[in-house]
């Protein structure tokens, strides 16, 4: 069997395109690596931005948008997919279990968490290294941790764990924040948050949990110690790009080069969300592009029936 259409991914961007792939009545597979649907915004406790739901949880708007899908009768298989191979007129979509044939291809595999690639970072993942304050931030109420980034996740981290724990360290790289106005000034009030500027992480020290960081001031030279029960890391993201490569053309920093068509540079292959080149990545303008995908899709489908 060949698919009209086969969506890599059920973050926020390939729920959309499922949701309006089943409205236009096209053959819709979505392929997930996850056992649960919504991608990164799974992660986050609260979504205060999502036009007519203020306050909804990360998890209930990911579930919502999967229920939304199901009820248009979209198939959903739980494979990774590892090699997509772009034939002239179908493309072959191959994962770990299966391999599966199609007209087209939306790619909508999100991003990840950039590591900071210091020792102790892997080996204490999960013991007191994260990536998600919202996710891990309980387990260390009443203890001192630290954030580590400059930009508006790292500033939302340090306030949201400044609410359970006893002291933040806030340590960047610069002197000064890229986050959003309001939330500098609302980390430079929180008493208990002590901002560490022009420092980097150079180690992460612990037996078997997180119990200091090595710290180099670039601008003093100096170095020093600092006792931590746990290590928040929001130093930016990474496209899932990894399948894309040496498929359709990528960007400088790795993301698929696409303008709000989702259109790549190969024909059939579309990009959708967070892995596409664009300004904004949030839920609203990868449900947008989801939209926009499955319009580009079936344009691409006429014009290929026509021929
Ligand atoms: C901590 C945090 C807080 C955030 N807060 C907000 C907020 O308050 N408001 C807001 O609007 N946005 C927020 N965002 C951003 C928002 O989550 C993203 O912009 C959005 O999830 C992007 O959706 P997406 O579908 O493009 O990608 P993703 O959500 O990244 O989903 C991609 C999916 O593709 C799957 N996948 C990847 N590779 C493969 C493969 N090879 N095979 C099969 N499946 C694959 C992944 O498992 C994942 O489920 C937040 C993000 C984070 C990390």
């Amino acid at each position: 069997m060949r698919y009209d259409v086969i969506i890599i991914g059920s973050g926020p961007a390939g729920l959309a395109a499922a949701i309006y792939g089943m409205r236009a009545r096209l053959q819709t597979l979505v392929i997930e690596k996850q056992p649960m649907s919504g991608g990164q915004i799974l992660n986050t406790y609260e979504v205060d931005n999502y036009p007519g739901l203020p306050g909804i949880g990360g998890f209930e708007i990911g579930q919502k948008f999967r229920e939304h899908a199901d009820k248009m009768g979209a198939e959903f298989v739980t494979a990774e997919v590892l090699k997509i191979e772009a034939e002239a007129d179908y493309k072959k979509i191959i994962t770990e279990k299966e391999t599966y044939e199609t007209r087209t291809v939306i790619l909508a595999t999100g991003a990840n968490h950039r590591k900071l690639g210091v020792s102790g970072e892997e080996e204490l993942a999960g013991m007191g290294v994260s990536y998600c304050a919202t996710c891990d931030g309980a387990f260390f109420r009443g203890k001192t941790v630290a954030v580590i980034g400059g930009g508006d996740v790292a500033l939302e981290d340090a306030l949201f764990l400044a609410r359970a724990c006893e002291k933040v360290y806030l340590i960047h790289r610069r002197d000064e924040f890229r986050g959003a106005k309001v939330l500098v000034e609302a980390v430079k009030k929180q008493e208990n948050i002590e901002i560490i500027w022009d420092t980097i992480v150079e180690r992460i020290n612990g037996a078997d949990q997180v119990e200091s960081l090595s710290l180099y001031n670039r601008k003093k030279d100096k170095r020093e110690d600092k006792k931590v029960s746990g290590v928040f890391i929001a130093v930016g993201i990474v496209p899932n790009t990894e399948i894309a490569k040496g498929i359709v053309e990528l960007d400088e920093s790795g993301y698929i080069i696409a303008g709000e068509d989702t259109v790549t540079n190969v024909p059939g292959i579309f990009a959708a969300g967070d892995v596409r080149t664009k300004n904004l990545r949030q839920v609203i303008t990868a449900a947008s592009d989801g939209a926009n995908a499955i319009t580009s899709v079936e344009k691409y489908l006429n014009m290929e029936a026509q021929n």
